[in-house]
């Protein structure tokens, strides 16, 4: 595994590789690598030539009040974990360098970004649309592999990817979940132990609205009400918002359907957690 922090050869290895007809795979992370991250990795390895893991916490994601400062960086561990899977390219760019003195460019993925986490987390889409727009001119992959677990995320840089014309397949994967439901997450790390099987209920209530729409039940405001009764059987879970919405669009829909997805973000504690299921 080759690790490159350098911007500038990152570009010109990447290159190098497409000009030797290799497909490159791309798997942009935050860190803190858990069997989530790893899903995606497996699958870039399958689909393609070369795999490449990018670990980089961009700053420009992160509101004033939020955990920028304290996200887990497990470096060390990070690497022994890329290299286990194989990862063919590891890049992790310096922030100054990322984001120099003069930088001014910004990607807004107008709309899609202004609702669900984007209502609480202003300017959070942007700088996630932005830091994916520049890795994507870094490496310039085929594919790029993202999670079902940020499905705000995935219907942002799809967007984009189609506004902007970006040659790259975008591949959306199932969230991978602890074996009694909570989704993976590097913020599951701030939780306690008490915490952690509070947060429980967030998962059950969205397999429970699965379960009672596959039984036939479409009307949204009724699975909603569901939900909003299983999570709030735990006071210590406090809901900051539980919507069906269409795929595309983001927008509530009044009954679920297929592609219909019901989404979801609480706080446990201190601990901000999103979540969502598709009907
Ligand atoms: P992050 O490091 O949190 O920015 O996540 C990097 C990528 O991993 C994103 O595409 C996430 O959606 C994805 N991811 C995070 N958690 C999970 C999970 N539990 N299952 C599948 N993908 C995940």
């Amino acid at each position: 595994m080759r690790i490159i922090g350098d911007i500038r050869k990152m570009q010109s290895c990447c290159a190098e590789l497409k000009k030797e007809g290799l497909s490159v795979g791309f798997v942009p992370t935050m860190g803190a690598l858990h069997e989530g991250h790893l899903s995606l990795v497996r699958r870039s390895k399958k689909d393609n030539d070369i795999t490449c893991v990018s670990i980089f916490v961009n700053p420009i994601q992160f509101g004033p009040a939020e955990d920028f400062n304290t996200y887990p960086r497990p470096a060390r561990r990070d690497r022994m974990l890329c290299q286990k899977e194989k990862v063919d390219l590891l890049f992790m760019p310096r922030p100054d360098r990322m984001y120099g003195p003069g930088f001014r460019t910004h990607v807004e993925v107008e709309a899609l970004s202004d609702v669900l986490c984007g209502a609480t987390r202003q300017g959070h889409f942007r700088g996630v649309a932005t830091v994916v727009a520049k890795l994507f001119n870094i490496i310039q992959p085929d594919r790029a592999y993202f999670g079902q677990k940020d499905f705000q995320q995935t219907v942002v840089l799809k967007r984009m990817a189609a506004d902007l014309n970006f040659p790259v397949e975008i591949k959306v994967l199932p969230t991978v979940r602890e074996t009694r439901g909570l989704a993976m997450s590097s913020r599951n790390a701030y939780l306690s132990a008490q915490e952690h099987s509070q947060a429980l209920a967030i998962s059950r209530a969205l397999f429970r609205a699965r379960q009672m729409a596959r039984g036939g039940v479409r009307d949204a405001a009724r699975l909603i009400r569901e939900m909003k009764r299983i999570i709030g059987q735990d006071r210590a879970v406090r809901i900051e918002y539980l919507k069906i919405v269409d795929a595309d669009t983001l927008s509530p829909v009044k009954r679920a359907q297929r592609g219909t997805t019901a989404v979801v973000a609480a706080r446990v504690g201190a601990t901000r957690l999103i979540d969502n299921i598709v009907f």
